[in-house]
């Protein structure tokens, strides 16, 4: 059975995941996979911005639990990755952490939809109460174009994250997806078919398969992501990924080295 590369994955440094990366590893030879990347939460210019990432002395530790995995699963390729959180006026801290290490790629994605609520933190669950879903997808789907514009990643993250929890608004949201694809064309991204949506209350991949549609249509390419949080998520739901993939036309995904992409046939 052929399976993509798993390019999202987490390490217990970020503090709301278990398992070391050389685990991780032994897993994804276990089930098959070929390739994986690991893509922890980046760290913050300021270390009490929140609780879920490592902290910024903890990076070189992050990335030598990589090479450590790399050493003991040398019949693995494993890449060096980051999930970067994009929040506008972060652009100095970003392009800072892109030089400290040889990075394979980085993920980037939105979270915040305000300095202080992330949208998938289930402690801020109740803030949705107060606010109309479409503003928030809006405000969110406005970042993510502004990620997209800035430069700094490969990878756009899980594009639809605010339909984690299944609050979706009334309204059509096509024209705030294809504002935000015809950026990731312009500028040449892949997006990422990230299964941890099968986990969650939404029960779909990120990013829908609507969304899908509209970034095969703009030839944007993908790169698949379990999002594993835990040894066992390594590879989760990638059937399902494959599928969605080849149902709306793909037949590449990407893969990344040093920040140079080559293509891999599905
Ligand atoms: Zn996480
Ligand atoms: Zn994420």
């Amino acid at each position: 059975m052929f399976w993509p590369p798993d390019y999202h994955m987490h390490t217990p440094l970020c503090r709301h995941a278990s398992g070391e990366p050389t685990e991780y590893a032994a897993r994804a030879r276990a089930i098959g996979l070929t390739e994986i990347g690991f893509t922890d939460h980046s760290p913050m210019r300021r270390d009490d911005f929140d609780n879920w990432r490592m902290r910024f002395d903890q990076l070189a530790e992050y990335v030598e639990k990589v090479r450590r995995a790399q050493k003991e699963h040398p019949a693995l390729s494993i890449k060096l990755g980051l999930e970067v959180d994009y929040l506008p006026g972060h652009e100095d801290w970003i392009r800072e952490l892109a030089s400290l290490h040889p990075w394979d790629y980085f993920i980037g994605s939105v979270h915040y939809v305000s300095d202080s609520w992330a949208v998938d933190n289930p402690e801020d669950i109740a803030k949705w109460k107060n606010r109309d879903a479409f503003e928030v997808w809006s405000i969110y789907f406005d970042r993510l174009t502004m990620a997209a514009e800035s430069g700094f990643f490969e990878i756009i993250g899980h594009a639809d994250l605010p339909k984690k929890f299944n609050i979706r608004p009334q309204q059509d949201c096509a024209p705030l997806f294809a504002r935000f694809l015809d950026v990731v064309a312009r500028k040449d991204l892949a997006i990422e078919l990230n299964t941890a949506g099968l986990r969650k209350d939404c029960k779909e991949i990120y990013p829908s398969r609507s969304l899908l549609d509209m970034a095969a249509a703009r030839k944007i390419p993908i790169t698949f992501g379990s999002d594993a949080h835990a040894v066992a998520e390594v590879g989760m739901g990638f059937d399902q990924a494959l599928e969605l993939a080849r149902a709306a036309g793909y037949v590449h995904s990407l893969r990344f080295d040093r920040r140079r992409r080559s293509q891999i046939l599905l």
